[in-house]
């Protein structure tokens, strides 16, 4: 099966079988990354430029990783040392970053809606690397591949996705590839940060943690979003732990081999127990890190097989 998308947007786009055809490559490359020599040449020639307007560890980390480790020339454009900080407008720089011929562009911006924005002034592939509350869609195919390496597969698993859903786009895109795959995916959190409205996305709606948690296979944990809050959408930290953070006790709820995610950056004490989220027989938050590389090498793959010839 060909992979016809010309961009990586969202989930939303993708269809059951690229979905799978992605996850079915990245499998492949997990095991080039446990190698010691890890250099491809597939990418030899071609240009890679990471454009994050926003800031991040393991997306930009892991996106340079897997452009290296496939042969590109990766640049990485840091924006507080850009002209962006002089007024540039977002089209303006697209327009330049496009003048210099790059063969992808992986971008992340505050924004909903300005990757694809920028996608239509570029001649590139371009990459979401997260924008807004809007879409990751790298961070949902590496949760995925977690899953499905983990647990053996993903359709019928209960996946429990609990905090702030409101403003993730971690959350949206893991609902839409989870439930196209087959999961029954619930929300959990407080009425402020689950509103009945994603009801619609064909989920179920939790208030209370260990309601939220019962005979769950997966619990994915987020972050407060505190950068994309207006105002407090919680009384307080403690209390916010107190009720909603993942504690051993509240995990009891699960089923007993469920798998604990986050896709980080974590707050211990916060969203998680420091205990629960170091537990090596139970936490996967690690495993996602690794499945990210492998799975961005995937997308650079399938996105870039055009150019190199190939269907
Ligand atoms: N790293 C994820 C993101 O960029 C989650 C987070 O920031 O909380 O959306």
């Amino acid at each position: 099966m060909a992979f016809t998308q010309r961009h990586l947007l969202g989930i939303a786009p993708l269809s059951v079988e690229e979905i799978e055809l992605l996850l079915d490559t990245a499998d492949g490359y997990v095991e080039v990354n446990r190698r010691s020599d890890k250099k491809l040449a597939l990418l030899r020639g071609l240009t890679q430029i990471n454009l994050f307007f926003e800031s991040s560890t393991r997306t930009r980390t892991s996106f340079e990783l897997a452009g290296k480790r496939l042969g590109a020339d990766v640049v990485n454009m840091s924006v507080a040392t850009s002209s962006i900080k002089k007024g540039e407008t977002l089209i303006d720089t697209a327009m330049t970053l496009n003048a210099m011929h790059p063969d992808v562009l992986v971008v992340r911006h505050p924004d909903s809606g300005a990757v694809a924005l920028l996608a239509r002034h570029v001649r590139c592939a371009v990459i979401n690397g997260g924008d807004g509350s809007h879409e990751h869609p790298t961070q949902a195919l590496l949760d995925a591949l977690t899953i499905r390496r983990r647990k053996g597969r993903i359709a019928g698993l209960v996946v429990a996705i609990c905090g702030d859903v409101l403003h993730s786009r971690v959350a949206r895109s893991n609902i839409l590839l989870l439930t196209r795959l087959g999961a029954r995916v619930r929300l959990v959190g407080p009425p402020t940060l689950v509103p009945g409205g994603f009801r619609a996305l064909g989920v179920e709606i939790f208030h209370d943690l260990r309601s939220g948690l019962r005979g769950a296979d997966i619990v994915m944990m987020l972050r407060l979003q505190r950068e994309r809050m207006q105002g407090s959408f919680v009384p307080s930290l403690r209390e916010y732990f107190a009720l909603y953070g993942l504690t051993r006790r509240v995990l009891e709820e699960a089923a007993p081999e469920a798998l604990i995610m986050h896709p980080g950056p974590m707050n211990r004490g916060v969203e998680i127990d420091g205990v629960v989220a170091d537990d090596i027989h139970r936490s996967a938050i690690l495993d996602q890190v690794e499945m990210g590389v492998a799975v961005r090498m995937a997308c650079l793959d399938l996105l870039t097989r055009p150019l190199r010839g190939e269907a």
